[in-house]
């Protein structure tokens, strides 16, 4: 069957037709670029610069200390965290926004060790499964973390999703596991896999960094054990913005983790020299939380709450269904790879595709104005951000590509940048 040609005019008719096209006002995204990069950097809530005002004049610079109380720095963590838990499907006091996704992982995942050691039936299980494309700092803290704790800890890494369920078995402590592939797209069934989790004895612990903002979550429905993810790619929370952990309501009891910062005490102002965790969700923090920065976050938390993650979802469905098919259209001569499932339940919010030089052609679009990027092997990436992307968006980037690949408007030999 031959597909119907899409031309511009029906992109723009669609762009009338979008529930969601008018929070595009809320962002500040300059002249001249078309902007697929927000799964690695979300772009700037235009309230984000007063804000940012207001927290260095009028808290820090004329409240000082004070502010800790008076502008509610001290519970800012915890606040954040109950504004973000129903795009995570979780409930009040489960979240927290903190740290990094990385130093999440390692209190979530030594956590979830503990737990398993602490029970007498499950003590002896010494397999963190995970997958080898999973993104690398998650593998690294796993590993450091593992041969720290120099109790027999090894990563069973898997070569692709469908060799989970057998690698899940009952040695298994813990998966750990990234619920959409900054890489591929690839999105994993979260209640399949948790549920095939705990009939193996297993508990789930997910990466959310491509989710967070991205696709609707359901954490408590699904039936998850632990998560983490970033505030700066979907969420636009800004450059290094806090990241958060999700700690289930069911599991805070249990939940120790090694970095026992004063955070997390019970009573942080006791100064008292023992270490007792808080209740509740306060124990997944270790130390002073980066003010300025977490406070931002609140500015791209504040758009998600005009709209649902249900018509986000729908938007970005037809958004990359679009791109798909636009380059599938117009770049039909050129050897481009789709590497993201076409299958709307396993794919996330962007669209990654091979071209044997990739970096070249993703420099020479980046220089006419279409930023995306590039990820070993070969891969260009396209992030898709409906609060902010339009369909004509994803016409006038599919020819500037076209355009590019016809004249071979690239230069094979362009250097690395540090950040690809
Ligand atoms: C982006 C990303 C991270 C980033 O971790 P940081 O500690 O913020 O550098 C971690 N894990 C995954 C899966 C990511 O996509």
């Amino acid at each position: 069957m031959k597909a119907t040609m899409i031309s511009r005019h029906d992109c723009s008719a669609r762009d009338l037709d979008d529930p969601l096209a008018p929070l595009r006002q809320q962002f500040d995204l300059p002249q001249g670029v078309i902007y697929l990069d927000g799964n690695s950097l979300g772009a700037r809530p235009k309230a984000a610069l007063a804000r940012a005002q207001h927290v260095i004049t009028a808290e820090w610079g004329t409240d000082l200390i004070r502010s800790w109380n008076t502008a509610g720095w001290f519970d800012l963590p915890k606040r954040l965290g109950d504004r973000l838990a129903p795009l995570l499907g979780a409930g009040a006091g489960e979240v927290v926004i903190t740290d990094t996704t990385s130093v999440n992982l390692f209190k979530a995942l030594a956590a979830a060790l503990q737990m398993q050691a602490s029970d007498p039936a499950h003590a002896a299980r010494h397999i963190i499964v995970s997958e080898r494309s999973n993104f690398p700092t998650d593998l690294y803290m796993a590993q450091g973390l593992a041969a720290w704790l120099d109790r027999g800890y090894q990563l069973r890494l898997v070569d692709s999703p469908e060799e989970l369920a057998q690698a899940i078995a009952a040695d298994c402590a813990v998966a750990m596991l990234t619920h959409v592939n900054y890489r591929t797209g690839y999105q994993h069934d979260m209640a399949v896999i948790s549920s095939h989790c705990h009939a193996q004895g297993a508990l789930a612990l997910w990466d959310l960094a491509h989710s967070a903002g991205a696709v609707p979550l359901d954490l408590n429905g699904a039936g998850a054990d632990l998560a983490v993810g970033c505030t700066y790619k979907y969420l636009n929370g800004g450059p290094g913005s806090p990241a958060f952990i999700w700690v289930p309501a069911e599991h805070q009891a249990r939940f120790r983790q090694p970095l026992s910062g004063w955070w997390g005490h019970a009573t942080p102002f006791a100064m008292d020299p023992g270490y007792t965790p808080a209740d509740g969700i306060a124990r997944a923090l270790c130390g002073t939380q980066p003010i300025v920065s977490l406070a931002l976050v609140e500015c791209g938390l504040e758009i998600f709450a005009q709209t649902s993650m249900e018509a986000i979802r729908r938007k970005s469905l037809a958004l990359t269904d679009l791109f798909i098919a636009l380059v599938e259209q117009r770049c039909a001569s050129h050897p481009l790879g789709l590497v993201t499932p076409r299958e709307h339940a396993r794919r996330g919010s962007q669209v990654s595709f091979t071209h044997p030089h990739g970096y070249a052609v993703m420099q020479a679009l980046i220089a006419r104005g279409v930023i995306g990027d590039y990820r070993e092997p070969a891969i260009m990436r396209f992030g898709f951000t409906p609060l902010y992307t339009s369909f004509a968006d994803v016409w006038d980037a599919v020819e500037i590509l076209r355009d590019i690949l016809d004249t071979l408007a690239y230069d094979i030999a362009a250097k690395r940048d540090a950040v690809t």
